[in-house]
């Protein structure tokens, strides 16, 4: 089963392990997106990925939203999920529009550079945490686990494997996220890091053992393993007419009174999903008064 969370405890209970399959999340956001650049789509994919499991560690009302600002601090991409498991993210219009020359022969670590941060607010409407880290990895997933480990001081591992075909098209995309739980080892972090690298093939098989034999095919990398419960991921854009109706302010008054005079319609784009919002005559009427 695509798209859902298992959540288990493993390691007689001191470890607890996350595990999701999000490559048909992860290939509808690339979708919506139009990106065809491959360097882009790993990093888009590679933060979703993260973050849609990250879902499944919050309650409630709690959400997560992360934002990556590379050395080119021109560079970002944005990413948040809530404990409903709605994810959404995007790459800025810089990023998007960077020249072809450099985002076709830039490396992930060329482009994150030394002075790339992290920036996670993360709780509830009541209760938010803002913390911002640096990047010393300048792989996304370990910088990502390396916040995990800085403001949760907790032991944490994110691992995440997404591949992509020659063609440019998705292969498969899934990710874990363990964490230590009170008086456990500090050994077994690296040993679940360990069993995730080394075993590839039976975590993009294990979709297909979900609701069917799981604990099973988990046992087989991991000792004492525990479902203890499922959740799911979808891309959830939230945008409305209302939303991007606010964005129309931002064009110039001459442009708005052309439209008019010219009977036109004023398209605007959502940037995040992709959806396209139609403004007509009195709708942009209402902009200039
Ligand atoms: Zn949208």
């Amino acid at each position: 089963m695509e798209n859902t969370i298992v959540k288990t405890l493993i390691f007689d209970k001191h470890v607890r392990l996350l595990f999701v399959d999000n490559t048909k999340l992860i290939n509808e956001i690339l979708s919506l997106n139009k990106i065809t650049n491959k360097i882009l789509k790993l990093i888009l994919g590679k933060t979703l990925s993260v973050v849609s499991l990250i879902s499944g560690t919050l309650k409630g009302d709690q959400r997560i939203s992360l934002q990556m600002i590379m050395s080119d601090p021109k560079y970002k991409v944005f990413a948040d999920a809530d404990a409903q498991g709605n994810v959404r993210g995007y790459l800025n219009g810089e990023l998007l529009k960077a020249p072809f020359d450099f985002i076709t022969n830039v490396s992930l670590d060329h482009l994150i550079g030394h002075k790339g941060t992290i920036r996670v607010i993360k709780g509830s409407a009541m209760n938010q945490f803002t913390g911002i880290t640096d990047m010393p990895y300048r792989n996304i997933v370990d910088d990502i686990s390396h916040y995990f480990n800085q403001s949760d001081q907790t032991q944490t591992y994110i691992g995440a494997n997404i591949g992509f075909g020659n063609d440019g098209r998705l292969l498969f995309s899934n990710a874990v996220f363990a964490q230590l739980l009170p008086g456990a080892p500090l050994g077994l972090i690296d040993e679940v890091k360990h069993v995730f690298n080394t075993n590839q093939e039976l975590f993009i098989n294990l979709r297909n053992f979900i609701g069917n034999n799981i604990e099973e095919k988990l046992s087989e990398v991991f000792t004492d393993v525990n479902v203890i419960g499922y959740s799911s991921v979808q891309f959830f854009c939230g945008c409305s007419k209302e939303m991007l109706y606010g964005m129309l302010h931002s064009l110039n008054k001459n442009d708005l009174e052309q439209a008019i005079s010219n009977k036109e319609l004023i398209e605007t784009v959502c940037q995040i999903c992709g959806r396209t919002y139609t403004f007509g005559q009195s709708e942009i009427q209402g902009l200039l008064k």
